[in-house]
């Protein structure tokens, strides 16, 4: 056994999150989580018995290295890192379930389970502007969204609903990704990025002919719409922040 694996385990936190699938199943996609996880929240992450633990120890040794950027706190998002902790310490087990190429969602508000989709997660982060960081769509930032519909999320829902029960989205600055403010960590990790991470204007797509585009700026949101209602020509300037769903 590998001492440092084994001294740093001790610190890890093992609460109820359970990857046990995607250990089994999906490996790949776990690792990439991980890998998300990191970078958002500075901590560090392990799984035993199927779930996933954190631990707030730098994590010196074999993937010291490697890992410099990561582990540094300063260099991640503060709010992410609060989501996360809630998320694994929580007392209900949630658990999460590959879900290749059939969606991420969560099937039930209920019952406190996560179904992932890299191929629709891939899609997203190949469809950012080239002046957006693909990981402003990251599985992890994918995981945390889908969280937020669970019980220990919050049971939250897409959009806001106004005093005549109709959605909120996008119409103004006051939507938000789920009442978690995830556009929040956006702007976290956006100090630290060359590439800005933006913040997402609207929860479903807009759809122009065969293609769907969420906006991530305002400007891009006013442009598609613009181009949406009076039927013009669909350009979007160079500056323009936007995911192109084909
Ligand atoms: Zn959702």
């Amino acid at each position: 056994m590998d001492f440092e694996k084994t001294i740093s385990e001790l610190y890890y936190k093992y609460g109820s999150f359970n990857v046990r699938d995607l250990v089994n199943n999906n490996p790949d996609l776990l690792n990439a989580l991980i890998d998300d996880l990191k970078r958002l929240t500075g901590l560090s992450f392990n799984v035993a018995n199927g779930l996933l633990g954190y631990s707030r120890v730098r994590h010196l040794g074999s993937t010291g290295l490697g890992s410099i950027g990561y582990n540094r706190r300063s260099y991640s998002s503060s709010y992410a890192r609060k989501l996360v902790v809630e998320m694994l310490d929580n007392i209900r087990t949630t658990t999460v379930v590959s879900n290749t190429g059939s969606g991420n969602y969560v099937p039930n508000a209920n019952l406190d389970e996560i179904n992932l989709d890299e191929v629709e997660g891939e899609v997203l982060q190949n469809g950012v502007s080239s002046n957006l960081n693909p990981n402003t769509f990251s599985m992890g930032m994918i995981l945390l969204h889908e969280w937020g519909h669970t019980i220990s999320g919050g049971q939250y829902e897409d959009v806001d609903y106004d005093n005549n029960g109709n959605a909120i989205d996008g119409k103004n600055e006051g939507f938000n990704e789920l009442a978690h403010d995830y556009n929040r960590i956006r702007r976290q990790m956006g100090r630290y990025s060359l590439q800005s991470w933006r913040r997402r204007k609207t929860y479903n797509l807009d759809t122009m002919g065969q293609t769907g585009y969420m906006a991530m700026n305002r400007t891009s949101r006013r442009r598609i719409l613009k181009t949406y209602y009076r039927h013009r020509p669909f350009r979007l300037p160079s500056h323009s922040k936007f995911i192109k769903i084909p």
